[in-house]
């Protein structure tokens, strides 16, 4: 007669395992096994059985119990005995347990607001992308373009830039929101547009968002977690100089981190966030950002940016060798 279970690959653990004290269970029966040991031979506890030598093996194997008698044949695990001496099917006595187990409903305090309007784009995508190409040609060529064409170049940026970006000068439309930008140079956004005065005009930027209500990053869609550690800046000028240093940014246009972004960056896969704002952003919009990021599930750092320019935007102009010194040393963590 043998005393052991033969060792067979078992299924998963089923979930009532993880949280059953399989001995104090006997205990609470009445059943006295040694408590110390993991495998023993007890007389057999079943009421049927009566066992005069000891022969009711009991094993814990991957924390589940299991059980044989060899002189009443019973075999099954430590559910199927619990169930055997409680009178009932081990299906029922699972159920009995689960409903047991569940936690009391705890009221959880009801916020009344009144539910956000619905946001409704303002135009077709394919409208916006249409205006978008339109000004991205535009910007490539002609005479109305030029003094945009020459305020790009002299912010630095290179024509492949233009084109990766797909840069735009805004041409007059008929689409909400983008008349204001004509004549402007034309950042694509997620859903809107940033635009740059290229002369004195006030203010420096303008933002017009159709197919969102919130000003999602500038380049929010260009980023992703295989490429790196993303830095979150201010300007549109500020990511495109970490993107030529082969650091991936979004520039908030602003200081502002929309959560739906925030999200949109988790769900993408990333698990961190530098927050580099400009030198003279106030500490609590740093915060804002970074509560944010932790609210989506990302861990929020604070790069120090660039120690020998203004902002990120200014290193274009710089040779490309001293660009990505500066970001390296610009990026270390506070
Ligand atoms: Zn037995």
């Amino acid at each position: 007669m043998t005393r052991t279970i033969p060792r067979a690959p078992l299924p998963p653990l089923p979930p009532v395992w993880e949280r059953l004290d399989f001995l104090a269970e006997l205990d609470r029966r009445e059943v006295r096994v040694p408590w110390q040991r993991r495998s023993f031979v007890v007389r057999c506890p079943l009421p049927e059985h009566e066992d005069r030598t000891p022969s009711c093996s009991m094993t814990e194997r991957d924390g589940r119990w299991l059980v044989r008698c060899h002189g009443c044949g019973f075999a099954g695990d430590g559910v199927d005995l619990l169930a055997a001496l409680d009178g009932t099917t081990p299906a029922e006595w699972l159920r009995l347990r689960a409903q047991r187990a569940t936690p009391l409903p705890v009221p959880v305090p009801v916020r009344r607001r009144p539910p956000p309007a619905a946001f409704r784009p303002l135009c077709p995508p394919e409208e916006l992308a249409g205006w978008l190409d339109a000004c991205h040609q535009a910007l490539l060529a002609g005479p109305a373009s030029a003094a945009a064409r020459r305020y790009a170049r002299q912010r630095g940026l290179t024509g492949a830039e233009v084109r990766a970006w797909r840069l735009g000068y805004g041409l007059p439309t008929r689409l909400p929101k983008l008349g204001r930008l004509v004549g402007r140079l034309v950042f694509p956004c997620p859903g809107g547009v940033e635009a740059r005065a290229v002369d004195a005009a006030t203010p420096k930027y303008l933002s017009a968002n159709l197919l969102t209500d919130g000003k999602l990053p500038f380049a929010l869609d260009h980023v992703t977690p295989t490429a790196g550690p993303l830095v979150l800046v201010e300007g549109c000028f500020d990511a495109l100089a970490l993107h030529r240093a082969e650091v991936q940014a979004v520039a908030l246009r602003g200081k502002q981190l929309p959560a739906q972004a925030a999200r949109q960056l988790q769900a993408l896969g990333f698990a961190t966030g530098y927050i580099s704002l400009d030198a003279d952003a106030a500490p609590a919009a740093v915060l804002a950002v970074a509560r944010t990021l932790h609210r989506a599930g990302l861990t929020p750092y604070w790069a120090r940016g660039p120690q020998a320019a203004g902002d990120w935007g200014e290193l274009l102009t710089r040779p490309v060798g001293e660009l990505a010194a500066a970001v390296v040393e610009g990026l270390a963590l506070q």
